[in-house]
């Protein structure tokens, strides 16, 4: 994949439900139960470490944080060919709902995407 993720960004851990209204397209409802336990009352994941923009349970995070050809096909259904888009896009909206559609993070990001 060209896709990649970049340092100091964490977008993808704000997981306010209101951001993301598919959820339960997506996601069993074993997985949705977890999700919803992960919310924090700001809308952050509990496990986001906002000093260092990290996971704080990194080699244990859900399936559904992990970004792998496998992950993706298995749990969103995507054909392996649309998968680099599809998870470029994603990271496009979190980041733009996150940090902002100018922000330094995006910028970055774009640039590791090129
Ligand atoms: S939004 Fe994308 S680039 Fe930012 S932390 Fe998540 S996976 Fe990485
Ligand atoms: S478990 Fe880790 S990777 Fe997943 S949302 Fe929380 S902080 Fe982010």
């Amino acid at each position: 994949m060209s896709w990649n993720c970049v340092r100091n960004c964490g977008a993808c851990c704000y997981l306010a439900p209101a951001e993301r209204p598919f959820l339960d397209e997506y996601l069993d409802p074993e997985q949705l139960a977890l999700y919803h336990s992960l919310v924090g009352q700001d809308g952050w994941c509990r496990h986001f470490e906002p000093e260092t923009r990290t996971c704080g349970i990194y080699e244990h995070r859900p399936a559904f944080c992990r970004v792998s050809p496998e992950v993706l096909v298995e749990l969103y259904d995507e054909a392996p060919e649309d998968l680099d888009a599809w998870a470029t896009h994603c990271c496009r909206e979190h980041i733009e709902a996150v940090h902002g559609a100018r922000s330094p993070e995006m910028g970055r990001f774009n640039r590791a995407v090129r």
